[in-house]
């Protein structure tokens, strides 16, 4: 790599690495974020879904029938947004009415 090259990919990782902690600095908002879909490789090892009342409550590890991800722990943003982040899939965001196999009762 030419000292010119080797100078500009420098620069270039400088301006991403901020730009990344400047995004994490902040609360993600789930209008940033692109929905996770359920053909996702982490979405489908995780048996997500973005309709929870499409999912057997019998199949559930905690079978309570009234699981979505606006009632997880593992939630974050605003209640009453229809898309919200979520910490177990970071950079995405996860439908309210949604649900995956890691549902945890908020405390
Ligand atoms: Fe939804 Fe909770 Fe699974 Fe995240 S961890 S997708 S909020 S059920």
């Amino acid at each position: 790599m030419s000292k010119i090259a080797r100078r500009k990919f420098i620069q270039l990782s400088a301006v991403a690495a901020a730009g990344y902690l400047a995004q994490s600095g902040r609360e993600a908002w789930a209008d940033d974020l692109p929905h996770l879909t359920a053909d996702d490789p982490m979405a489908m090892a995780m048996k997500y879904t973005d309709d929870a009342s499409s999912v057997d409550p019998a199949s559930r590890a905690n079978p309570a029938a009234d699981q979505n991800c606006s009632g997880c722990a593992l939630v974050l943003g605003n209640d009453g947004d229809a898309w919200r982040p979520c910490q177990i899939f970071p950079g995405k965001s996860v439908a309210a009415k949604g649900w995956c196999s890691v549902w945890a009762p908020k405390p």
